[in-house]
């Protein structure tokens, strides 16, 4: 399968990672099924924005998208994206997109312009349109748009090469000095690694049309094959019912809700909790309650490996494991339909914790439920707490590039211990008690609890988590 990846001009905001997001339960669902998969990903590292903010910078391009190419891999790592088999950055492909757009050429389908740019002839391909289904009727042949992303309806012969304007970085090639245009670099990467006809292509829902309709257009005219054979395509991220885009200001960073203390955990579960065909309202609100879903159920996991249970078995218990573990895999092979998925594990984590509260959960139970629980991470990947280093990496980012005025002051108190620290002082604690110090245990116990690490004494020792 292929996705469209992002264009490395700035940071990425939350509503792009929302598409690479659902792109990963994709994947993740696809692999706990049994079936393989050979996922490509691009980088669009050459593009009309991409070389206006290099040149206000004043810096070749690839210096320019080097820090924005490697922040999208630290935050795709903080959100547990699975990095694709393949990931393929446009500006190492030009010689095979020249040569699609010769193939076009000698197809009829593309032609030069006066300025040297070339540009497909939409009128080459009368199935243009099918994907979004849009009337295209109105078209008139001959029309051109020299921009990679153009308005909705205005169809028109786009540029798969554009030719050099002064300042601006360009390639030699046998078509004329010039860049790519967008759409060809992702039909020109997809067919290079999947081949001239493959299974799946995806990406957020603002590419339909015109990006992926056109690379249809040029990926079908030149081979006279089927392109992609499904789609998916993610909607949108939204915030107070309009898109969440860079363009409208309404935007997040991962970074920035890091650094308001949210968790990387809590941001993917609310992320993915609403099914990629359903567009989702951005809330603090919904990090919030994230949060607390995540919060039940490591506590739950935690009481039920941490606690010594009588021995036997609990039947309906061991079934209800059965039921959510079927409901789960039909959830999600229903189109995707996270909601219902993770319904079915809280439901079961309900159950559980009655039962265990009522001493009917047994040391034979447990394997059952614990097994439930691992295959609902291996999709979602929220259970383990890993959430401490992709926020200090978020502060140390911040305090090295002057951004310190946005990290959360409590934030700044909570992550002032680590762990190293919090284990010592929990070892003091300790030995205070065999000494029956009492005032000093409790001591360190609300010095802690005031930086925000809770103590749980249970007969295995003591455990400690932030809050
Ligand atoms: P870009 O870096 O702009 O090329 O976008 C990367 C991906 O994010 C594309 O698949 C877009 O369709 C997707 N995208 C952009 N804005 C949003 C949004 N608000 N919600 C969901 N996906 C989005
Ligand atoms: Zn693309």
């Amino acid at each position: 399968m292929y996705a469209c990846g992002p264009t490395v001009y700035d940071y990425g905001h939350i509503g792009n990672f929302r598409t690479f997001l659902q792109i990963d339960v994709l994947r993740r669902f696809l692999k706990l099924s049994g079936i393989p998969i050979r996922h490509v990903m691009n980088i669009t590292d050459v593009d009309d924005k991409i070389i206006r903010n290099a040149g206000k910078a004043g810096l070749p391009i690839g210096e320019y998208t080097a820090k924005y190419v490697s922040a999208f891999f630290e935050d795709m790592e903080a959100l547990r994206i699975e990095r694709p088999e393949q990931m393929a950055r446009a500006t190492e492909h030009i010689p095979a997109m020249v040569a699609l757009v010769q193939r076009l050429a000698e197809a009829g389908a593309a032609y030069r312009a006066e300025d040297g740019s070339w540009y497909f002839r939409l009128s080459a391909f009368p199935e243009y349109g099918k994907l979004s289904k849009k009337d295209l009727s109105g078209i008139s042949d001959g029309a051109r748009v020299d921009v990679d992303e153009y308005e909705k309806d205005s169809a028109r012969d786009f540029a798969l090469w554009k030719a050099a304007k002064p300042g601006e970085t360009t390639w030699e090639s046998p078509i004329g000095r010039g860049r790519p245009g967008w759409h060809i670099e992702c039909s020109t990467m997809a067919m290079e690694y999947l081949g001239e006809s493959f299974d799946l292509h995806a990406g957020g829902e603002d590419l339909m049309f015109p990006h992926h309709e056109n690379e249809i257009a040029q990926s079908e005219t030149a081979t006279h094959k089927p392109f992609a054979r499904h789609w998916m395509h993610v909607r949108f991220l939204l915030v107070d019912g309009r898109k969440m885009a860079k363009s409208e200001g309404n935007f997040f960073t991962l970074r920035d809700l890091l650094l308001k203390g949210y968790r990387a955990s809590a941001i993917r579960l609310a992320l993915i909790s609403v099914p990629y065909r359903h567009q989702l309202n951005f809330t603090f609100d919904g990090l919030t309650e994230a949060t607390r879903a995540i919060e039940r159920l490591r506590t739950f996991r935690d009481r039920l490996t941490g606690n010594a249970l009588a021995a036997g078995e609990n039947p309906a218990l061991q079934s209800a494991a059965n039921d959510a573990q079927e409901q789960f895999m039909a959830a999600l092979g229903d189109d995707l339909n996270t909601a219902d998925a993770r319904a079915a594990i809280f439901e079961l984590v309900r159950a559980a914790n009655t039962a265990m509260d009522q001493g009917q959960l047994f040391s034979g139970d447990r394997d059952a439920i614990l097994a439930v629980l691992k295959e609902f991470d291996a999709v979602f990947d929220v259970l383990e707490d890993r959430d401490d280093e992709p926020t200090r990496r978020a502060i140390a980012w911040a305090q090295s590039s002057g951004r310190e005025a946005a990290i959360a002051p409590e934030l700044l108190v909570r992550e002032s211990l680590s762990d190293e620290a919090i284990e010592s002082l929990i070892a003091e604690r300790t030995q205070a008690k065999k000494q029956r110090n009492f005032a000093h245990a409790d001591q360190i116990r609300n010095e802690l609890a005031e930086k925000g690490v809770i103590l749980e004494d249970s007969k295995e020792g003591v455990r400690w988590k932030r809050k």
